[in-house]
């Protein structure tokens, strides 16, 4: 009989399974895993760089990163947060580095060295490793003399536990088998995504970057389950607004404030379909009107000049250019006779562009699923469930995900380190 079966060689199920074996070196400890090769994720994280967690210092500000588990994970990222992350990997022998945006990579930049820290760890603690070992069933027992255990079957093999900790990231099956344990499931959607959007403004231009707002909208014919989730609001408006960095792409727009939205809108944008208006603002220190009356300013000043070859306000060129042709202004027209209609269509091309979005892609960086083990029937405390004793939760498997910047990493160490706590009774 093994002490603790941990289901799940990814990141928080390798952290787990460490911290467990420091926690108390007696304990027989085995990790089950699908795959040919453990932590197949860390190696392709953060574009093969490996993006370990965030900078931010303060539990309240870091949590305002998880879409979902924003309200649950404050009390654990207080017990134990990105900080102790760090010195977790820097004890080891990791160097790391914090980029300008706060994300924490290492010195070497290759998820090699965090998955090398990992194994390392795992084999000089005497963890066992089983590979091509999914699990197919999972079992509570209660024997003769009442004392309770796990039975966890694979395809080739059946183990008995004292307790079991499911880190199986984003799987479909394992939810199933969660579900039949008498957890309720939140569907599944994807989280971290790009727009894809078929436009003249943004065609040749891949590659142009700059801050802007964007505000996803609500379509004019939506069906009234979706305006219910909208909360009654008036078709036309933004329902989300996000302001940051904005990356225009051969398939449409990316970006941190793409990024942003797609995490915040996933069940929404899901439910749409993915077809939706959004409305760009590329001045985010301006609004329509501020902007025609500078237009019409540079309108006086520059009149001799053509509008297309001025730099009128803080944009990229190329950009400004199909803004430019947008707005009915021709290669050749001077700002004296551009009409004031024209400059109007201007401004709103730069502060309140509609496009429509089409479709999704995949950011090949970092992406994750909405959705897993509802909430609210995990102890935090210890990430244990509320329905099962000795069975506990961590990483994606449960109902959290994060935007990207190194927060999906730290809600697999952080729930990794706290049920490694809960199953030793340290927590
Ligand atoms: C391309 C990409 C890049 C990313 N980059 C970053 C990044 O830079 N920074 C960041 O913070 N986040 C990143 N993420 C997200 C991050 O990788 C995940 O949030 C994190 O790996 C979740 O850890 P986990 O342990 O919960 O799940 P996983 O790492 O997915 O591990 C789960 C493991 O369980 C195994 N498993 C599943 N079912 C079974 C079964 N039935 N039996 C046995 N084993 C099973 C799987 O094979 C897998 O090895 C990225 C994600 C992707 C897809």
């Amino acid at each position: 009989m093994l002490d603790v079966l941990i289901v799940g060689g990814g990141a928080s199920g390798f952290y787990a399974a460490i911290n467990i074996a420091e926690a108390n070196s007696n304990l027989k400890i085995a990790i089950l895993e699908r795959g040919r090769e453990v932590l197949q994720k860390v190696r392709i994280s953060g574009g093969g760089r490996c993006n370990v967690t965030n900078a931010e210092l303060d539990p309240k500000e870091l949590v305002k990163n998880y879409p979902r588990g924003e309200k649950e994970l404050l009390g654990p990222l207080y017990t134990y947060n990105n900080q102790d992350t760090i010195q977790f990997f820097e004890a080891r022998g990791v160097q790391l580095k914090t980029e300008e945006d706060g994300r924490v990579f290492p010195v070497s930049d290759s998820s090699q060295t965090i998955i090398d820290c990992l194994l390392n760890e795992t084999s000089r603690l005497g963890i066992k490793v089983f590979k091509e070992s999914p699990v197919t069933q999972i079992e509570p027992v209660l024997s003769d003399n009442h004392r309770s255990f796990w039975k966890i079957a694979t395809i080739n093999n059946q183990y008995k536990c004292k307790k079991v900790l499911l880190a199986t990231g984003s799987n479909p099956k394992i939810w199933k088998l969660i579900d039949g344990l008498g957890h309720k499931i939140v569907p599944p959607v994807p989280s971290l995504f790009t727009f894809n959007i078929k436009d003249e403004r943004i065609t040749d231009i891949q590659g142009v970057s700059t801050n802007a707002i964007v505000d996803v909208l609500t379509k004019p014919s939506i069906t009234p389950e979706i305006t219910l989730k909208l909360k009654s609001k008036k078709v036309g408006k933004p329902f989300l607004s996000a302001e940051g960095p904005l990356l225009v792409t051969h398939w449409g727009l990316s970006g941190p404030v793409i990024l942003k939205l797609s995490a915040w809108g996933a069940i929404i944008l899901n439910d749409l379909k993915y077809n939706f208006p959004i409305s760009i603002n590329w001045l985010p220190e301006h609004h329509q009107e501020s902007v025609l009356s500078l237009l019409m300013e540079i309108k006086e000043i520059e009149a001799r000049k053509t509008v297309l070859r001025t730099k009128a306000v803080e944009i990229p060129k190329r950009l400004w250019t199909n803004l430019v042709k947008a707005s009915g202004i021709s290669k050749d027209e001077k700002w004296a006779d551009v009409t004031k209609e024209k400059l109007q269509n201007l401004s709103s091309q730069l502060t309140n562009g509609r496009f429509m979005v089409e479709g999704k892609s995949t950011f090949k960086e970092e992406f994750v699923t909405a959705g897993g083990i509802d909430l609210k029937e995990i102890n935090f405390k210890t990430f244990e469930s509320k329905i099962h004793k000795n069975l506990f939760f961590a990483g994606e498997v449960i109902n959290v995900d994060a935007i990207t910047g190194g927060f999906n990493f730290q809600n697999a160490w952080t729930g990794g380190y706290i049920a490694a706590q809960g199953i030793t009774n340290k927590g």
